[in-house]
């Protein structure tokens, strides 16, 4: 059971056999899902600082599942990712974000999208034909899209997605890498990767006004980016202290809560408009 609109319901533990029966449906279904308007994509706006200009947005997918409510995407990517299904999923979003860059074109406005990339999909030989063909597809210059890696994602198999990163930055998409702090990567593979951005991982976001050692770990992030000359973004911003701790630090787009959560399609034109105006 799911309130409308609101976070999934967990009224009991579910066994193993429920579980994975879940996560079976959950895979089965997933096509249909898309095709019947199940899945949908939301939107979290990404600002400068310390302007606060709305750059982009991060487009984060959801899932309105006749029998289970509002899925937030870790309780089915996963899944997906393991039935081998993630390039319907990356295709989907992809699609419905450049659609939005090119509606917000057309209206003259310049506002990027940022898509989450599974590791599965480096694996794909021709992933950068499909992005470069969805680009010209869509009419939106490269520079607007940029596509999020998780650290643990690229350090998994440096070797094979090495050459897939090297051939979507000559494209001109902008490479993020996600979830940083939380892996293994060395100041010495971040240089030979071709990204252009950080996004320091939520958790030391949250931490950071309370918690010296998060504190310490934004800050050299944010010097680390800064010195290897990548744009450097904090997701999980939450309070108007981090936000100003970040703004001293020189961190460059916040993300978050207290900008605004993830919106669906109509409450993100609304929330434009009225910034905008
Ligand atoms: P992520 O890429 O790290 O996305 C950020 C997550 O943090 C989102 O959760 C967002 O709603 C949440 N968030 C943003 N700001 C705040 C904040 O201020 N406070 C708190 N507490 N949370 C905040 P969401 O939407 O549930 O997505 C979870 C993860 O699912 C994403 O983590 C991403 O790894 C994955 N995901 C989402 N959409 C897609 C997709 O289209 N494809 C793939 N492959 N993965 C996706
Ligand atoms: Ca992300
Ligand atoms: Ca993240
Ligand atoms: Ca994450």
């Amino acid at each position: 059971a799911a309130k409308a609109g609101g976070e999934p319901v967990r009224a009991y533990m579910p066994s193993m056999g429920q579980i994975f029966l879940r996560r079976f449906q959950l895979v089965t279904q997933f096509r249909h899902a898309v095709e019947t308007g199940q899945v949908k994509v939301h939107y979290q706006p990404k600002v400068a600082l310390p302007s606060r200009n709305v750059l982009g947005v991060e487009a984060l997918v959801r899932w309105t599942h006749p029998e289970y409510g509002d899925l937030h995407p870790d309780e089915f990517v996963p899944a997906i990712e393991a039935a081998g299904l993630v390039g319907a999923l990356t295709g989907f979003v992809m699609e419905q974000a450049l659609t939005k860059v090119r509606k917000w074109l057309d209206k003259g406005l310049r506002i990027s999208a940022a898509v989450n990339i599974s590791v599965r999909s480096l694996a794909e030989q021709d992933f950068p034909e499909q992005v470069s063909d969805l680009l010209t597809r869509y009419g939106v210059p490269p520079e607007l899209l940029t596509l999020e890696l998780t650290e643990s994602g690229v350090m998994a198999d440096p070797q094979k997605a090495l050459p897939v990163l090297r051939r979507l930055h000559a494209l001109g998409v902008v490479l993020a890498v996600d979830d940083f702090g939380t892996g293994y990567s060395s100041l010495a593979y971040l240089r030979q990767l071709p990204v252009d951005e950080v996004k320091i991982d939520k958790s030391f976001v949250f931490g950071m006004g309370t918690d010296l050692s998060d504190l310490a770990v934004v800050r050299s992030i944010v010097e680390l980016g800064h010195s290897l000359g990548l744009s450097v973004v904090a997701e999980g911003v939450e309070e108007d202290v981090a936000r100003d701790q970040l703004s001293a630090m020189g961190c460059d787009v916040i993300q978050g809560y207290l900008i605004s959560r993830p919106l669906s399609e109509s409450r993100l034109e609304a929330w434009l408009q009225a910034r905008t105006t």
